[in-house]
């Protein structure tokens, strides 16, 4: 036991992002528009090339985005698709959802926790960092592309996908959040900056699921929000819900007492008691 207790005083609310924050695939407000091609014609595509090839849905994408790009001369590198990001359109509240968070966590834990955001997307982090939110994560984890030294894309260089996702709750956990830091030391659970415990893994749908299943399995906490416009959406988080997947649905809608402010507040009040039982502990004698 290491002489000064180890305060596991932080918080972290994650997110997927497609669907989740946004109605439609990132895609579809930036590259797709950009190449006069529509999002339901391309993802049929991409499930069509996938099957024929048995090949991962996520490199097959990537592989047909950037056939087009190359096919229609276009010039989409790092740059412009960062300003693309610009066309994407949020849910109900998002864009006030963080700072409201932030300031429910300083209000109730004034001082002693820490609230952080993180994102985790099987899209693209060149479109993600042009976009009017990224300055709200602490870190953000998405695809990437590899450009060559025209700065045209190429190739990726860093794919994601839905079970790669859960990768990233283990760096938070542990706090070894860069990709060039090792995971797989063992490191005893008292020592780990951000316990499930302390984890909210919000997303919309299967893709979703193994990061769901991780965090709830491990003490945390999972929700599955749907489009409030499209009812068909609902069946998905019912699903999730019957097959415990996650503790609670609700719509996208992140506006103030809306559903999911009200949920997500109500296990903030629960974490933080947890953490203020921990610094109770700490302070007394002896233990500090
Ligand atoms: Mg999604």
């Amino acid at each position: 036991m290491p002489k000064e207790r180890f305060l596991q005083n932080s918080i972290a609310l994650i997110y997927d992002f497609d669907n989740t924050l946004t109605p439609l695939a990132m895609q579809e407000y930036t590259v797709l528009p950009e190449l006069g091609i529509t999002g339901d014609s391309f993802w049929k595509e991409v499930n069509r090339e996938a099957d024929k090839t048995k090949g991962d849905r996520m490199l097959t994408w990537m592989r047909l985005m950037l056939k087009k790009i190359a096919d229609k001369e276009k010039r989409l590198g790092r740059k412009e698709l960062r300003a693309l990001a610009k066309n994407i359109e949020y849910f109900a509240g998002v864009e006030e959802w963080f700072s409201r968070m932030n300031r429910y966590v300083r209000k109730h834990a004034p001082g002693y926790v820490r609230l952080h955001h993180y994102l985790i997307s099987a899209g693209l982090l060149e479109i993600v960092e042009g976009c009017t939110i990224k300055k709200e994560f602490k870190r953000i984890y998405a695809s990437e592309l590899h450009y060559d030294h025209n700065g045209v894309a190429t190739f990726p260089s860093v794919l994601i996908n839905d079970t790669m996702k859960t990768q990233f709750l283990f760096r938070i956990n542990k706090g070894k959040e860069q990709l060039d830091e090792s995971i797989n030391e063992h490191m005893p659970e008292n020592l780990r900056p951000v316990p499930f415990s302390h984890m909210v893994y919000i997303g919309d749908g299967m893709s979703d699921v193994p990061s769901m299943t991780l965090t709830k399995k491990n003490g945390g906490y999972a929700i599955a929000v749907h489009n409030p416009r499209d009812k068909g959406s609902i069946s998905i988080c019912e699903k999730l819900r019957a097959a415990n997947r996650v503790d609670y649905f609700a719509a996208a809608d992140y506006r103030k007492d809306k559903a999911l402010d009200r949920y997500v507040r109500n296990i903030l009040d629960v974490i933080i008691a947890d953490i203020k039982h921990l610094h109770d502990v700490s302070a007394m004698p002896g233990r500090a």
